[in-house]
């Protein structure tokens, strides 16, 4: 069995969240150890841990839908550049984005006060200039760069080698054990063990298993449906309220990118108002399976709706989890003697992973918490 050199921290999870707490932990100069698996080779038959990021895209934006939201996506987006440029990696597509919301004008201003150039636009514009069809009567707002969109897996693959390249321990493969052991904690799975001071647990909506204490956290299934379009460099990433076909509450899209298959696709997802709460014993067989008949139906009937000249063609769809609190908000603190965790995304935290690890990892500095929020907005609660 490997034994891996004691570190003073070590991340449990090599998703969004946990690989960019990784990265500013390394870069700190912490010796630290970050420690996940990658995609699973066989969704079928795979017992996880599954992750909410096995994906090609994800909206980015700073306008948000609250003051946290934009203010976490401002400060992640501002380190795109410099994370693609030392990494080597890109993942960020500046296309822009479409907001429309019963308050779109309020995304407008938190977005401006951070830099934003987000202003709200007239259906017929959106129309004409992207071929989107939004008929609902509410506000739209357009942001333009850095809004877009990002390759989850690539940021992902990004933040791990400049983990690595600042020294970090990268281990890819699931932790199945957790014990306290000698002052720290003892780490073990089909890598053998390792052994650190304190840990950061960052699994999203797996993991649950390895520890005692249970948060407070809904794990709601959605489904994804990806359907062919040729990239006409027009249609931006979209987020939009009371959709025309109304059993969702609100659908998203990234627009067209290619596949690991090689083909090109818009994506498209959303909230149903009869949401699928999922335990942690049902994940697995959640991701063995094609999502959602009925959120499939919905959603085509949106795309094809939101966007009546485009040439669709034939569809794919897969099944994700979002891990969602209370409050709306990660959960980011310590939890037990030892333990912090970042964890929660709440369906919005790829585009923000960068700042939501930094402050993830802050929990383990000596400066301590490190933001102009409030902590308090993100005390992990238990169930
Ligand atoms: C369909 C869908 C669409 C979305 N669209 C957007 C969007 O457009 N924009 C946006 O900003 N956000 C979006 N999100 C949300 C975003 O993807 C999540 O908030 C984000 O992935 C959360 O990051 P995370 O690190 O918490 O979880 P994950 O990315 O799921 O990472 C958790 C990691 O923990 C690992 N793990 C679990 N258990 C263990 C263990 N025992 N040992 C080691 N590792 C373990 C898993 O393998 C996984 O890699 C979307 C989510 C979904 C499901």
């Amino acid at each position: 069995m490997t034994s891996h050199e004691r570190v003073d921290v070590a991340v449990i999870g090599r998703g969004l969240i946990g690989s960019g707490a990784g990265r500013h932990l390394a870069e700190s100069g912490r010796s630290m150890a970050l420690i996940g698996p990658g995609e699973p080779s066989d969704w079928n038959t795979s017992d996880g841990p599954f992750s909410s990021h096995h994906d090609q895209g994800r909206i980015t934006r700073i306008a948000g839908r609250n003051a946290m939201w934009t203010e976490v996506a401002a400060h992640a987006c501002a380190r795109y550049a410099d994370i693609e440029a030392r990494s080597g990696i890109g993942f960020h597509t500046p296309r822009g984005v479409l907001v429309s919301y019963p308050d779109a004008a309020d995304w407008v201003d938190r977005a401006e006060h951070w830099g934003s150039d987000a202003h709200l636009v007239d259906p017929d514009w959106v129309r004409s200039e992207t071929g989107v069809a939004i008929e609902s009567g509410l506000d739209i707002a357009f942001e333009g760069a850095p809004a877009g969109h990002i390759n989850p897996r690539r940021l992902v693959a990004a933040q791990t080698r400049l983990t690595e390249l600042a020294g970090g321990t990268v281990i890819d493969d699931a932790v199945r054990a957790v014990e306290r052991r000698d002052g720290g904690f003892e780490l073990s799975g089909a890598f053998g063990s390792i052994m650190a001071d304190r840990i950061l647990v960052s699994t999203g909506g797996f993991g649950s298993e390895l520890f005692d204490w249970k948060l407070d956290v809904e794990r709601r299934a959605r489904t994804i449906v990806m359907a062919r379009l040729a990239d006409d460099g027009r249609i931006p990433s979209l987020i939009l309220d009371q959709p025309p076909d109304d059993r969702i509450q609100e659908v998203y899209w990234v627009p067209p990118v290619e596949y690991p298959d090689g083909s090109v696709r818009i994506k498209i997802g959303g909230n149903m108002k009869d949401t699928i709460f999922l335990e942690p014993d049902e994940l697995v067989d959640w991701f063995h399976g094609d999502g959602d008949p009925a959120e499939i139906d919905c959603l085509g009937n949106n795309l094809r709706a939101l966007l009546p000249d485009a040439p669709l063609g034939d569809v794919t769809t897969q099944p994700c989890v979002i891990t969602g609190t209370p409050t709306g908000m990660p959960y980011i603190g310590t939890v037990d003697d030892g333990i912090g965790v970042a964890i929660a995304g709440n369906g919005s935290a790829a585009k923000s992973s960068d700042e939501l690890g930094r402050l993830g990892a802050s929990l383990f500095g000596e400066a301590g918490w490190d933001s102009g929020l409030d902590p308090s907005l993100f005390t992990p609660q238990f169930a």
